[in-house]
């Protein structure tokens, strides 16, 4: 059943009847000591260019402009979009789906900042660590699971691909947990807000290929060994890896850092 449609929040003059939509992960936060310490996590300041990841109805928006950053914001929901435009006129707000935004395009440093919706929110960290030139700092709140698995460290139940991914460009510090209280409509779940902090170059990332193209084979079968999910590709140079790293081939996938993923990736897949 759908939420009943309600009225958002924000000045008399630009209320607005709008239903949630269940689809865009539409929870609104309505308390707004949450909202304000999510958005000054961010500490962007005048000269900061930011982009905010689905404003909504604007609870974190609304702080973010105080602090005098160039702001710029993705909202999928074009009727939430237009009432933002309608009440900050000088606020660039962009209808785009933000799983499909070329990340490639922010040239120099930019601050990120989003309460993101639940279903989509692991893809779009995925892809924006990787593609962000200079992300200089992201402030997320997702689901606490989903933090969890972004800061998890090795041998954690909550390790996985996409820990070793995101922690192989940024580095994540879980802030604080949100109870579902806070929204409207209630989720069924706690949510968590993490930041990101990019790497820096000499230890993040270069060649994302063999990265990505090792962790879906290793972590859909994170209970093998890891000699039995590489035995099409073992030889020799494997045996002399693990040996060097001080390493049984009999490790799993869980048991390793980043690091030595990404040193895994690069010699299993050398011509990516
Ligand atoms: N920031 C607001 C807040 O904290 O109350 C809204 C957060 S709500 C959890 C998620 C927002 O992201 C909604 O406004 C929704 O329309 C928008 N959204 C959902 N999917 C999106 C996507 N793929 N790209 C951009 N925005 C999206």
């Amino acid at each position: 059943m759908m939420p009943p449609a309600f009225r958002a929040e924000g000045p008399k003059t630009h209320r607005v009847a709008h239903r949630p939509k269940r689809s865009l992960g539409q929870n609104f936060l309505h308390d707004q000591g949450t909202a304000w310490k999510i958005a000054d996590a961010l500490e962007a300041c005048s000269g900061h260019r930011v982009l905010e990841i689905g404003p909504g109805r604007g609870a974190l928006t609304c702080r973010l402009l105080e602090s005098g950053c160039d702001l710029y914001a993705l909202e999928k929901d074009g009727v939430l979009a237009g009432e933002l435009k309608k009440r900050w006129p000088e606020f660039s707000v962009t209808v785009a789906d933000a799983l499909r935004f070329n990340w490639t395009k922010l040239d120099g440093p930019w601050r990120i900042i989003g309460n993101l919706p639940y279903n989509v929110a692991s893809p779009i960290i995925w892809d924006l660590v990787a593609d962000v030139p200079r992300l200089e700092r992201g402030v997320f709140m997702v689901q606490k699971e989903v933090a969890q698995r972004l800061a998890a460290a090795p041998g954690s139940r909550s390790y996985g691909a996409l820990s070793v991914w995101v922690q192989s460009h940024v580095q994540v510090r879980g802030l604080f947990t949100v109870g579902p209280q806070v929204f409207h409509p209630r989720p069924k779940v706690d949510s968590a807000v993490v930041r990101l902090t990019t790497l820096a170059p000499k230890e993040r990332l270069q060649h994302s290929d063999p990265l990505r193209r090792l962790l879906p084979l290793c972590f859909q079968q994170r209970r093998k060994q890891l000699k039995t999910i590489l035995r099409p590709l073992w030889g020799d140079h494997l045996d002399q890896w693990f040996q060097d790293q001080a390493l049984r081939p009999e490790s799993r996938p869980e048991e390793l850092s980043p690091c030595r993923f990404q040193l895994l990736a690069n010699l299993v897949f050398p011509s990516y």
